[in-house]
């Protein structure tokens, strides 16, 4: 883990001593006078599926075009297999980009468009045939060939725009969003053989998306972003368990805040209560903090649970129902524990269980990964 200044918490290469395919170090971008990127630290393994994750605005697309070169930073510097290349032009740089609108050119058929790269980049006659047919064979498109971009679907047109990034032989893939204009179930099956491909091929990829499943699905790490600020690179299910600070919490899967008290810190985590039950949390998010302070316990829908008895943390009142095949989403309205709607998820195979609305009811909380933080003022 790095202390640097303007370093993000959860930091390490993806493997110890893995090979650093690519470097920011400490990289800002303004605006004018916003800043789209701010001390940005970030070091990606070669082979590694990278993930920019984060709401609109937050500079993922900055991040992203600082890295292929179409940006240059105000400062730090950008390193590409241990070579920087902050004034490395973006045509020497090596890295392929697919954008969310494929950026195909319109009157060139499917192979100038793949060729591109490789003729720009004087390779011979032969071998440009060669390499086309290969990533065309790959990206199941052979057949296509003489086709113009209006004369393929959506899904097609992706495959090309990956094959035209993929011919050069990369050292960086880049992905700007490349998903976003397919429909659901083409989304699905894209995204399943992007990841195939990348994994066979072992192209180091940076991926930007705002869509947290599809983060938490494809990557090897995420890196969590918010106001031009990297919050926390992790895996995903260190994300989901693990979660830095609470804007990470609540962007990654479903949860409820609950208003609770730290009850001690210790060396290997603290404990919080809420009403009779204690439960551990981890001690970092609570550097700081107070014995006896207001902290608030972040949950996750299936650590809440109908209680009775001693088993009872707080009391609420069924708000709504919500059948989602194999379960159920519970809200709850529990003005005394939480300012907002809880909720919680219980089996539907638990049905005959399942409270009406404005019933009230008992809840316990059960969790070996729940996570607390300062009380916001
Ligand atoms: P989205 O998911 O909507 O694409 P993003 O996370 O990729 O968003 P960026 O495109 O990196 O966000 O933008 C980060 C911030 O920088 C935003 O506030 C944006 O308005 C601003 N910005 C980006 N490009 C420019 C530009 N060329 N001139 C001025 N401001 C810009």
């Amino acid at each position: 883990m790095s202390s640097r200044p303007g370093d993000t918490q959860g930091t390490p290469a993806a493997a110890p001593g893995a090979e650093i395919a690519v470097r920011l170090d400490g990289v800002t971008k303004r605006f004018g006078p916003a800043i789209a990127l701010d001390r940005a630290w970030l070091k990606i393994a070669r082979g590694e599926f990278m993930t920019l994750l984060g709401p609109s605005g937050c500079g993922k697309t900055t991040l992203l075009n600082l890295v292929a070169g179409f940006l240059a930073p105000d400062e730090g510097e950008i390193f590409i297999d241990g070579a920087v290349v902050t004034d490395v032009p973006a045509f020497a740089r090596q890295t392929g980009i697919v954008f969310q609108n494929y950026a195909l050119f319109p009157h060139m058929s499917v192979t100038n468009n793949v060729a591109y790269g490789l003729k720009a980049r004087g390779v011979g006659k032969d071998e440009i045939r060669r390499r086309v047919a290969e990533i065309l064979a790959m990206m199941k498109l052979t057949g296509f060939e003489d086709r113009k971009p209006r004369q393929l679907s959506g899904g097609q047109q992706q495959r090309v725009a990956l094959a035209r990034a993929l011919v050069i032989e990369p050292k960086v893939l880049l992905l700007d969003e490349p998903f976003s204009a397919l429909d659901k179930n083409l989304r699905g099956s894209m995204q399943v053989e992007v990841k195939e491909i990348q994994r066979r091929l072992g192209v180091t990829t940076i991926f930007v998306t705002h869509d947290q499943s599809e983060a938490l699905s494809l990557s090897d790490r995420i890196a969590v972003m918010s106001s031009g600020r990297i919050c926390q690179i992790d895996t995903p299910e260190a994300l989901y368990r693990r979660p830095a600070d609470r804007f990470v919490a609540s962007f990654i899967g479903d949860g409820s805040l609950l208003r609770a008290t730290l009850d001690q810190t210790h060396a290997d985590g603290a404990i919080v209560s809420i009403g009779p039950t204690k439960i551990g949390v981890p001690a970092g998010p609570l550097a700081g903090t107070a014995a006896g302070s207001s902290v608030d316990l972040f949950v996750r829908p299936q650590h809440l649970h109908l209680a009775a008895g001693a088993d009872t943390a707080f009391v609420g009142k069924v708000a709504a129902t919500i059948y989602q095949g194999d379960h159920v989403d519970l809200y709850v309205d529990a003005p005394d524990a939480a300012s907002g709607r809880l909720m919680m998820r219980l089996a539907a195979r638990d049905a005959s269980r399942i409270p009406d609305v404005g019933l009230a009811v008992a809840i316990g909380i059960s969790s070996d990964d729940a996570v607390a933080f300062p009380a916001e003022a």
